[in-house]
Parts: C-alpha cells; structure tokens; sequence
C-alpha cells in the first residue's frame, strides 16, 4: 500500500479507536486496506463473523473516521477474500465461498466465544451445559439458560453457535432474538406466508432463541412456537434457549411449553462473585487493547457488582477519559470513570480509602496485603482493613474477602474476630485503630 495510503488507514484506525471505544477490537489491526474506488472504500476482513459483525456495527463508525481523514463522505463496504468486487454481497457470498452459512437474523458477535467467556461459582453449570451442546448437539434438548439481564446469557447462546459452526461448518443453525422471532411472524401472518416462515424456521439443524420469555399469547404465536419446537425435537435438533426466567415463572407461558422446556437442562446464572468480576474485567480490557493496572481492575470490580454490561459502560468511560486526560489508565481514573467523585460518593468510605490509610499507617504494601504472604507484618494490617471495610463500607464479607486475592468469607470472620480480641487485649492496638477509625471518618464528613 502506498505510504499515503497507509497513513490514511493508521489515521481511520486511531479515530476509531479514540471515537467509538465501545466497537474497537484488538483484531482491526488485521484488517486489509483495499483503497478506494469511485468514493468507496473497501476494507478486506477474511473472517466471515468479523465481517459480519462489521458490517453490522461498524460502518457508521468507519464511514465516521474516513471523512474524518479524508474530509469528504465516503462510503465504507467490508469485503470477503474472494469478493473484492461484489460489494453488494451478503451472507450468500460467503455461502458461496464456502464458508459456514448461519441463518442468522442477528448478527453473532465474533468476540463472544467460550474462549472470551470467564467461568465461575455463578455460571459454572450453564458454561458446562452449553460447553456440552456445542461439542455434541443433541446432548441436552433443549438448553434453556436464565438468569438476569446482563448476565452473559446472549454471550453463552452465541458462543455456543460460534463452537458448533466452527466444529460443523455445513450446520443450518438459526439463531434469532424472540422479538425477532415474532416480528416475522406476525409480518408472515400479514402476507400470508406463513408456510414460508415455517419451513424456515422447522428445517434447520439447530434453533437458538434469545430472550424467550418476550414469547407473547399474542395471535397465538406461542402456539406456533410450540409446534416449531416439537417438530425440531421429534427430528432430534438441538434448541437453545434463553430467558430472563425459570420456565415455570415466565408471566403467561403456556403450560405445554413450560413443560418442553424443562425437559432438557435447566442452568441459572448467578450474578458473578468478585474474582470473577475481575477476570472479566482483565479479559475485556484486553480485548479492547486496554492496559489496566491491577488496582484499577480491583476498584471497578467492587464497584460494578451485578451487571456485567457495566463494566462494558465502564471500560468505555475509561478509554474516553484516558484520550481526553492523554495518559495512561490508572486507579484514578477508574474511580472517575464508575461515576465516583474523588474519594468515593460524599460520605462514602471506598476500599481505597481504607488501605490507603492502613498501608500507610503500618507501613505496608497493598500487594503484599493482596498476596498469600502470611507474615505477621502482613496479616495483622490485612486483618485491620478487612476489620475496618466490615465496619465502615456496605461491601460483603465475600466481596471483602474477594479483594484480598480471593480469600473466603470465613477468613474475613476469623479476621475481624481476630481484630476485636486484640483490642481487648492491647491497649495500644486499640489506641492505633481508634486513630485509623478517626482519619477514615474525617472522609465520612467531606
Ligand atoms: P444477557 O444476555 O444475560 O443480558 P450478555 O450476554 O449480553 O448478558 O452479557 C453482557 C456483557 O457481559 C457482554 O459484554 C458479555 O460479553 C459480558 N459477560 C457476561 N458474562 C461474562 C463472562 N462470564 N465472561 C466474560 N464476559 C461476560
Ligand atoms: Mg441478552
């Protein structure tokens, strides 16, 4: 590529990264430079879920950085191998070429992969069970996967498809949101092509359904759905399924489709506890190309604790903040970037506060405290704070614990058993922690 050219592409790609760091993957870097031609720019993705996943979410935010650079509007197209010249194609093409046809009405996300995916005590039982039917379709019939929004329920329904057409390249899968599901049926109704619709949706090898629990009594489309769900399980086709809900809770569910749903494997998400909170946050940090130091990651996994579409709002704050500051991410930021004001909400004691005080007090380091090392000098400020954080923040014993590397509630109880028995006992340890108590109230009162 000419040197022109290739400082054009560095340019788009940097605007892109700075302007919309919610799209940015570390994987844009392998994107081909085609030129333009006649007002149009081409981009080479080889990677048929890359593509698609561009030229669903992507085109704006690339046509954005190419009139950024250039100065004038262009129109971004994202090409095959194969098919530098055939702009206009879709899927077909890539049939065509082929690779593996997903009958997908929403576009997979290339980036929700098992690999991505970060196991845990909350999502051990829905990771194994999908992990099963992705290796084997047909293992449990159906998959049905609950748990509360935000959860990683979309991103476990598509890693899902991801395995099984990289596994089975030829598999007719389907994989659609039930809003989607509906809105085709009810425009089939309309047009009278409701044979059309299902034979669509009754030939394929695999039926993946997000959000279930949107299934609506209305014009009997549970009704349909019901027939479309046993023709697929009589033929032994996998279907996959996810809710916000149990099946029996789900407001409005007929009971013959409460019923097929429980005849499979059922697995809840929990919400993810603290460790796991922070390998997300480290993986999708990574992802984005973000260098995050460890404190940081800590910080905003004790703040983002139920919703792990927050730490996606998070991280992006966070990238926004570091181009605007132009330096790197720290600990500071993060604190920014969770929607604190410095040193925590008015009145609020954070962890930070607390170790700041403790570390410096005892002259100790927050690794230390955060590492297995079991010296004395070591415990007894690692007890301190986990003491102090019981009595002055609203955080649990296990989120407490959690951020001591992982260590268990219990060991947080033994800690602060520890600590009252020693103030009992030693008068001058208890004379240091009525100082550290009072420098942690003067936060309370800014
Ligand atoms: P839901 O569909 O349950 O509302 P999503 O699957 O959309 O939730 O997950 C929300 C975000 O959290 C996504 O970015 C997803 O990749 C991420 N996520 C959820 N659980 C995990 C996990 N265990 N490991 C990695 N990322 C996760
Ligand atoms: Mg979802």
């Amino acid at each position: 590529m000419p040197d022109s050219d290739a400082r054009l592409w560095a340019q788009m790609l940097a605007h892109v990264q700075a302007h919309h760091p919610g799209l940015w993957r570390h994987w844009f870097d392998q994107i081909g430079w085609l030129g333009f031609h006649g007002g149009v720019l081409r981009l080479r993705v080889s990677e048929p879920l890359q593509r698609n996943y561009l030229r669903s979410n992507g085109t704006e935010a690339f046509e954005d950085a190419a009139r950024h650079v250039t100065g004038h509007l262009v129109t971004v197209r994202f090409v095959g191998d194969g098919d530098e010249e055939d702009f206009a194609q879709g899927l077909s093409g890539a049939a065509r070429n082929g690779h593996a046809v997903t009958r997908s009405d929403l576009v997979l996300d290339p980036d929700n992969t098992f690999e991505n995916f970060v196991e845990g005590p909350g999502n051990r039982l829905a990771h194994a069970a999908a992990l099963g039917v992705a290796e084997k379709p047909g293992s449990y019939n159906p998959l049905f996967i609950y748990g509360r929004v935000g959860l990683g329920k979309t991103h476990l329904l598509q890693a899902t498809c991801l395995r099984i057409l990289q596994n089975h390249p030829g598999t007719t899968l389907s994989y659609v949101s039930c809003e989607e599901y509906m809105t085709q049926y009810f425009a089939a109704m309309q047009t009278g092509e409701l044979m059309a619709f299902r034979q669509k949706f009754r030939e394929v090898g695999v039926l993946v359904i997000d959000d279930i629990h949107f299934l609506t009594k209305r014009e009997r489309s549970q009704e349909e759905f019901f027939h479309t769900f046993n023709s697929l399980f009589v033929a032994g086709k996998q279907i996959i399924l996810s809710s916000d809900a149990a099946p029996e809770v789900i407001p409005d569910l007929e009971a013959r489709l409460i019923s097929r749903f429980k005849q499979g494997m059922v697995a809840e998400l929990e919400p993810p506890d603290f460790e796991t909170r922070a390998a997300i946050i480290r993986q999708k940090a990574k992802l984005r190309g973000l260098a995050l130091p460890e404190d940081a990651v800590l910080h905003i996994a004790t703040c983002v604790e139920n919703n792990i579409r927050e730490i996606e709002g998070t991280l992006t704050s966070l990238q926004l903040l570091a181009r605007v500051e132009k330096r790197a991410p720290d600990l500071a930021m993060a604190r920014a970037a969770v929607g604190e004001p410095q040193g925590g909400h008015l009145g609020e004691v954070t962890f930070h506060i607390i170790t700041s005080a403790v570390t410096e007090f005892f002259n100790a380091k927050l690794t230390d405290l955060q590492s297995k090392k079991r010296h004395r000098s070591i415990t007894v400020p690692r007890q301190v704070c986990m003491y102090l954080m019981k009595h002055n923040t609203r955080h649990s014993l296990q989120e407490i614990g959690g951020y001591f590397g992982g260590r268990d509630h219990t060991t947080v109880i033994h800690a602060i058993e520890k600590v009252q028995e020693l103030r009992s006992t030693d008068p001058t340890f208890d004379e240091q922690l009525k100082k550290l108590q009072e420098q942690i109230n003067k936060h309370k009162r800014l």
